[in-house]
């Protein structure tokens, strides 16, 4: 059964679930009404995956201070993961597994908040259903492109404008790491700019132009970090997303929920 028609199924069966939504999601759908919308449609809880993103760049930050000399490439993109793994095995060392990705870090938060409820990531990303089942299948995480949640259930597509209404609210928010799906988003949400100098980032994205930086990761041992989305400009062009709008909107649209929308919060964490 595909995971489409699995959600289906256990939303005739009333089971338990978690909507986690990707920081993507302003490109597609409204907030606050979203959150609403979900809840209508059976999920019993809607939180941000940017929740795991605080986590994920916990690590990060912890990674490097634990050793002033390391270098490594990130982890949360599952396409670039497999690229590292099939076109450049020598660097798999350099991938920084033990940062959890966003995904994977907020489906152990709902795992321990919401004992008995599956999480259902709700995202840009067709391979992130490879890296839940393959790679973390413990944790049980149903994985839903926002074109195939709309294909199934239209109205979820509500253009009305956000009403910001009180208990319309995520169940768990997030500030900064809003940016995530963006170019950079781990880097600047993260303070890595704060802590490794400008000359010892790459922040790259689409995957011409990741060859080129991880070439010249492998040449020059001064560059410490590599920040790598294998979509044109990040996740905001993941292809889960069907919209309209540039990259530029995209980006607008991601950053105007970051900063208009700290405090619509139903129960914040
Ligand atoms: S950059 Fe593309 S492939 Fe990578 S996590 Fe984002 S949507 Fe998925």
């Amino acid at each position: 059964m595909n995971e489409l028609n699995q959600l289906r199924e256990l939303l005739r069966q009333k089971a338990k679930l978690v909507a986690m939504l990707a920081p993507s999601f302003p490109i597609m759908f409204n907030y606050p009404t979203i959150v609403s919308r979900l809840k209508q449609l059976g999920f019993g809880y809607v939180v941000e995956v940017a929740v795991g993103a605080e986590r994920t760049n916990a690590a990060v930050a912890q990674l490097l201070r634990d050793d002033p000399q390391t270098r490594f490439i990130t982890s949360p993109c599952p396409s670039f993961v497999r690229y590292i793994r099939t076109k450049h095995p020598e660097l798999i060392p350099y991938l920084a597994f033990k940062a959890d990705s966003p995904m994977v870090a907020t489906a152990r938060i709902v795992n321990q908040t919401y004992s008995g409820y599956r999480p259902v990531f709700i995202g840009p990303c067709i391979v992130k259903k490879r890296e839940a089942s393959e790679d973390y299948p413990q944790l049980n995480i149903l994985v839903i492109t926002y074109k195939e949640l709309l294909s199934s259930f239209p109205q979820l597509a509500d253009a009305a404008p956000a009403t910001g209404a009180a208990g319309d609210g995520f169940d768990m928010t997030a500030g900064i790491t809003r940016i995530y799906p963006m170019d950079g988003g781990l880097t600047f949400s993260g303070g890595i700019n704060a802590i490794l100098k400008e000359e010892e980032i790459r922040i790259v994205s689409g995957w011409k132009n990741i060859e080129i930086v991880l070439e010249e990761f492998k040449k020059d041992c001064s560059i410490r970090f590599v920040d790598a989305l294998f979509c044109d400009g990040g996740c905001i062009n993941g292809p889960g997303i069907t919209s309209p709008l540039t990259t530029e909107e995209r980006q607008q649209k991601v950053l105007q929920f970051q900063k208009t929308n700290q405090v619509v919060t139903s129960r914040s964490q």
